[in-house]
């Protein structure tokens, strides 16, 4: 037998998210956001199940020639574009949309060789100052690039900072509805938060990320909890050791968690090592034989401990869920400080993938 962790991928799970989200926005098309190795669970393993969307969505020419290695001929769209002029010949080659943020990008399609146009998502900083051109310079940029014979489709593009607040995509929309005032133009603003929350941000084409995975953009699984979005990702492994603990006796690194009376603990094959994240505290939610409890003390790097009490029946060989059906990985981000993305994208690549 080898170590007992392993991730498994519920696929039935991420085509299901699909229809909900293909629900949520039945006037756009889907651009699913398959980026970071489709948020850590494998694009190469997922991207069949998503084989109803519309168009995928990534950063990586890897990972776009992948998916056109493995038959997709629909719509990729590299949300980054390129990052070099040199890399248009294999856009054009694989018939890759490019999004555009920048002057140099306009210069190096303007001057490429190329077979055919090729169409692009011109990015406008809708206020998050990350990328893209500023709404007032929309209007010229957009008039520049029809005039150019490499340009295919033009679609205008922006993000949101702040999609999962109530009133976060107020000033964002004006700055967009500023800069496509005239333009009879395409629009793909929403990512998964808009798309749940703010169906005014639809438009043409919606880019879902987080909420096909089965997590929740706001971090708050409680935000998600009545959709119907199911995780994908379930994190299991098993208790390898039992300890009985006298009151005062610590366990772990730092001797962070301190027994304050008679206590059994398990001690599971999983660790930061994994990509459980180190900073959780005690009483971070863990399920044990079905029982939820909570680890205690600090995540080792290929170990943790969880509390028994709840459930004295648990002995070695015991079934855990770190995170996934049951014990929601949004909480234990929450606990941890962090988000469910970053806990999908660090599955550590020594742990073992399962797909049902
Ligand atoms: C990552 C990303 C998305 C998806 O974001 P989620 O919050 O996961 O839905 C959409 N658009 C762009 C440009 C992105 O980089």
């Amino acid at each position: 037998m080898s170590r007992p962790i392993t991730a498994s991928l519920n696929l039935e799970a991420l085509r299901q998210n699909l229809q909900i989200i293909r629900r949520a926005a039945s006037g756009a098309r889907v651009w699913s956001v398959v980026k970071a190795n489709a948020y850590g669970h494998g694009l190469d393993r997922v991207w069949s199940a998503l084989g109803a969307t519309d168009g995928f969505a990534l950063l990586n020419l890897e990972e776009a020639i992948l998916l056109r290695e493995r038959g997709w001929k629909g719509p990729i769209l590299m949300l980054e574009g390129f990052f070099h002029a040199d890399e248009l010949e294999l856009f054009d080659k694989y018939r890759l949309t490019t999004s555009l943020h920048s002057n140099w990008q306009v210069k190096a399609l303007a001057s490429a060789k190329l077979h055919d146009p090729i169409d692009v998502y011109l990015k406008m900083n809708s206020g998050m100052n990350r990328l893209g051109f500023a709404p007032e310079r929309v209007h010229s940029i957009w008039q520049q690039l029809r005039a150019i014979p490499n340009v295919g489709e033009l679609t205008l593009m922006a993000h949101f900072a702040d999609a999962e607040k109530p009133d976060g995509i107020i000033e964002p929309m004006k700055r967009i509805e500023q800069a496509a005032e005239g333009l009879a133009c395409r629009r793909s603003l929403a990512n998964s938060a808009a798309t749940l929350w703010h169906p005014e941000t639809h438009f043409d084409w919606v880019r879902p990320g987080i909420i096909l995975y089965g997590a929740s953009p706001s971090g708050q699984w409680q935000d998600i909890a009545a959709s119907g979005l199911k995780p994908v990702m379930t994190l299991k492994s098993e208790i390898i050791g039992i300890q009985t603990l006298h009151a005062g006796a610590c366990v772990g690194y730092g001797s962070r968690f301190r027994a304050q009376g008679e206590q059994r603990i398990g001690i599971v094959a999983g660790g930061y090592a994994d990509g459980y994240p180190r900073h959780a505290p005690d009483g971070t939610p863990v399920l044990v034989e079905g029982v939820k409890t909570g680890i205690v003390g600090t995540v080792s790097m290929d170990m943790l401990a969880v509390d028994l009490t709840p459930c004295p029946q648990a002995g070695i060989g015991s079934p855990v869920e770190l995170w996934g059906e049951e014990i929601r990985i949004d909480d234990v981000a929450a606990a941890s400080g962090t988000v469910g993305y970053e806990l999908m994208c660090a599955l550590a690549p020594r742990v073992p993938v399962v797909t049902l």
